[in-house]
């Protein structure tokens, strides 16, 4: 049996001599695993379709369950994460969320479209800016959704030191509740991505940090990829 999907590889593992184990993200059965053989060799024909990032429509031969790879079309390989390196890490955030965020078999074509989307903007312009965005779609399409509007304790607009409820997912002024410290240049790198202002570098870094709490407070899993991006200060 032939099976055909759309899908982005998340991750590679090198399996046996000559082959590798993909993990993939598909818009149809979430994270699918599959054997690419003999992508190691020198000159393969599929070795493109066996590297992370890349975006392409896979056929699978489907036998006892498991899925070989026979063919791959690229959509977007996104090269231009390879030659910078902050940009690479920043991609590998992405991956790295699809991963922890997706399961076998269920449907994740939100989570597809915002990973491939953000891949772009990553390789075409500010990285902090477009993993804000892809981590607020994400959290959004895991029913944690963040709201950087008016306090939701009180309704004003909250300004300068405020916080950031856990619990509400919302910004709320610094005396309204009692979440974790953030700054207002964190609140408007968060408006910032939802199309609402602008933000600045210093903002979507602060964003990125009060993000990836947020997301291991609600998923219990860590994101190394950007602890790393971070760190980089790029
Ligand atoms: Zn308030």
């Amino acid at each position: 049996m032939d099976d055909k999907t759309d899908a982005l590889v998340l991750r590679t593992a090198d399996y046996g001599e000559n082959d590798k184990m993909l993990t993939l993200l598909s818009a149809e059965r979430g994270k699918i695993s599959a054997c690419a053989k003999g992508v190691k060799k020198a000159g393969a024909k599929l070795s493109f379709a066996a590297q992370p990032f890349c975006f392409a429509e896979y056929v699978f031969a489907v036998k006892g369950g498991r899925n070989t790879v026979t063919a791959a079309s690229l959509y977007d390989g996104f090269y231009a994460l390879r030659e910078d390196v902050g940009k690479f890490y920043a991609g590998a955030v992405v991956l790295e969320v699809c991963e922890k965020l997706a399961c076998e078999g269920e449907e994740s074509g939100g989570l597809l479209v915002a990973a491939v989307r953000a891949l772009g903007e990553i390789a075409e312009g500010d990285a902090a800016r477009a993993l804000v965005k892809f981590l607020l779609a994400a959290l959004d399409g895991a029913g944690y959704c963040v709201r950087a509007e008016g306090c939701p304790v009180c309704g004003e607009f909250p300004a300068g030191r405020m916080r950031f409820d856990f619990g509400e997912g919302a910004f709320t002024c610094y005396g309204c509740s009692d979440g974790a410290p953030a700054s207002e240049a964190t609140f408007f790198a968060i408006r910032e991505a939802q199309g609402r202002g602008e933000g600045d570098g210093d903002g979507r870094r602060r964003a990125l940090r009060l993000l990836k709490a947020y997301f291991t407070e609600k998923t219990e899993a860590a994101l190394t990829a950007l602890d790393t991006f971070l760190d980089m200060g790029a």
